[in-house]
Parts: structure tokens; sequence; C-alpha cells
């Protein structure tokens, strides 16, 4: 499906005092090198903890159960941490939602991207990674001297997620992974963020993954959107046709929760709530809050199909006789 990534079959549980949290209940995602892909949907639905086991950082009391992550040509889920500490931060770089706890704390932050640039080649001489590191700053629009040898509490947030994304494109990652990337930052500086991402991504052409619940940032970023709910993968799309075309249920509550330009009503919103995933419904998971609930809805689970090229949906209203098998 996806010639730089494809995720199948994703199952990943915790361990609670409450029960077995199923988070991931077979994640299905791919994408192609270059390509930028949003997944979106509520929070609680399973998208930080699929980025964290693409990556293998499920940590105790979680567990990943099942699964392929096939990555650049090799199967992630199948390599020891040695091998995985070669990827992360390299081949796969992450941003998350709080630069600040991300960055080290100790350490100035031209150090930080030093480090990275020699994580992707340890050849290179102090010399050139000093200028390679000034030019990093530039890129992500700081200003070098002035931020070269500060610590990481001398910096707004705005800047220390601007040191982030410079620290994780410093290692060329083939995939950079952004999860809610700006929505610690004010809403002026979100923007700033989003569109230095963009921009970034587009002229050094990585593939991207950005992880939002918001289907605005989503429609700017992406070129292919996928939809997750309650631990699956619901539909999968490209942003065009998503928009034009939702398919899901859940998918089209989504877009009518947001809220049009100009427009004063209220924002709508689903009906229901998130469902418990340590006792989550039985067969499709969404049939508690879909207006379109049928028998066979509430007993299994339906698989993800593809009803139009490029078009994936998992639900019951769309399976024709003959449609047994996921993709
Ligand atoms: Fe609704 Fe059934 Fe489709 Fe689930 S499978 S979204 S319950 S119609
Ligand atoms: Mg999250």
């Amino acid at each position: 499906r996806g010639n730089l990534l494809d995720v199948s079959d994703l199952r990943v549980v915790f361990y609670t005092y409450r029960g077995l949290i199923q988070a991931l209940n077979g994640v299905e995602l791919w994408l192609n090198s270059g390509e930028k892909l949003g997944i979106v949907g509520e929070s609680g639905c399973g998208k930080s903890v699929t980025s964290l086991a693409m990556m293998r950082l499920i940590e105790q009391p979680g567990e990943i159960l099942s699964g392929s992550i096939r990555f650049d040509g090799q199967d992630l889920a199948k390599l020891d941490e040695d091998a995985l500490n070669k990827i992360r931060g390299r081949d796969m770089a992450m941003i998350f939602q709080e630069p600040k706890s991300a960055l080290n704390p100790v350490m100035k932050v031209g150090f930080q991207i030093a480090e990275s640039i020699w994580r992707s080649d340890n050849a290179k001489s102090k010399r050139r990674v000093y200028q390679e590191v000034r030019k990093m700053l530039e890129l992500v629009g700081l200003d070098s001297d002035r931020t070269i040898n500060l610590y990481p509490h001398e910096l707004s947030g705005g800047m220390a997620q601007r040191i982030m994304i410079a620290i994780a494109l410093s290692s060329r990652p083939k995939l950079l992974i952004a999860d809610e990337p700006t929505s610690a930052l004010d809403v002026t500086i979100q923007i700033q963020i989003l569109e230095l991402l963009q921009e970034l991504v587009k002229k050094l052409q990585y593939a991207a993954i950005l992880i939002t619940h918001d289907m605005g940032v989503a429609a700017e970023f992406c070129d292919k959107i996928t939809v997750m709910y309650a631990g699956n993968t619901v539909e999968h799309s490209e942003t065009m046709n998503i928009f034009e075309k939702p398919y899901h249920p859940y998918t089209q509550g989504l877009f009518k929760a947001v809220p049009d330009i100009g427009r004063t009503d209220e924002l709508a919103t689903i009906p229901g709530v998130v469902p418990d995933l340590v006792a989550p419904p039985s067969g499709c998971r969404f049939h508690p809050r879909c207006p379109h609930c049928m028998e066979q809805c509430q007993q299994t689970f339906p698989p993800l199909i593809e009803i139009e090229p490029g078009h994936h949906v998992a639900c019951y209203l769309y399976l024709k006789e003959g449609d047994t098998h996921a993709n």
C-alpha cells in the first residue's frame, strides 16, 4: 500500500487496575515517500498511541500485541532495541506537543541540534556541524547568533517548538511525525509554526504524519487523511475526497462538528461520548453513536475496504457481497 510506511493490524493494550484497555484494535496506516498524512479523530481515539507504537515506544504497563510496522524495507515490530535506536530520531523523527519537556534542560540548544546532525552522519567535522547548526536555526526562522547558546528555559514556547523542528530535521529523517505540535501554543504562534512546518516539509520533501484533532489544520497540511475512532482506522483517503465525500458516519459527524468560518451557529458535536476502551462496544465500536446502526454492526467488526480507488472505509453501509477481507 505505502512504499515508505505500511502499518497493519496494530494492536496495543494497557494493563490497568480498571482492567485491560484495548487502546489500538487493529490500526491500518500507510504512506508513500514525500507524502503528508493527517491522522485525525477526537482525543482518546488512539492517535498518539499509534505514533508511539510505530516507533516502538510503548512502555509498561502497555504492550504491542500484534501488528506489522513496515518502514523503509524493515518490519519495526521485529527489530531489537539496538536496531530501533538507529532508526528513532534519525530515519523517523518526532515532534511532540510539549517541546520544552522534550528538550534536554541542561544542554544548550545549539548542542542539541549538533547531536542530531551527528546522528545522521558522525563523520562530519566539528566546524562543518557548527555551520549546519547555524543554518538549521536560520531555516526554522531563528536568529542563530542570539539562540545558539540558549538553554531551553530561556526559550518561549514558539521558539522551543522551532528548536524541536530543527532537531528533528537535522537528522534528515525519511519520516517526520508531529503529534499535535501546536496545541500547547498561542493561536498566532500556532499558525506560524504550522506554516513553518508546511514550508519545510515541502522544501525538503520529507514524508510527514501530522496528528491533530483539528480538521482544518489537517486539510491545510495533508495530502491524505486517516480517520481514527476508538482505536481503529475507520476511513482513509485523499484529503480533497474525504472532505467532499466522507463515507463513514463518524467522519461525516466530524465534519459537521467543524464550524464554518463566519457562521455563528453553535458548534455541532457528535452525540454520545468516546467509548470506554476497557469495555469497548461490540462489533463496530461506533455503533452506539451511529445514526445508521444495523443489527450486524453490533455483532462483528466491519473490515476496512477500498470502496473507490484510494478511498478506504470500515462500515457495513458500504460492504458488498464478497467484500470479506480487509483491504
Ligand atoms: Fe454505523 Fe454500522 Fe457503519 Fe458502524 S458499521 S459506522 S454502526 S453503519
Ligand atoms: Mg494525543
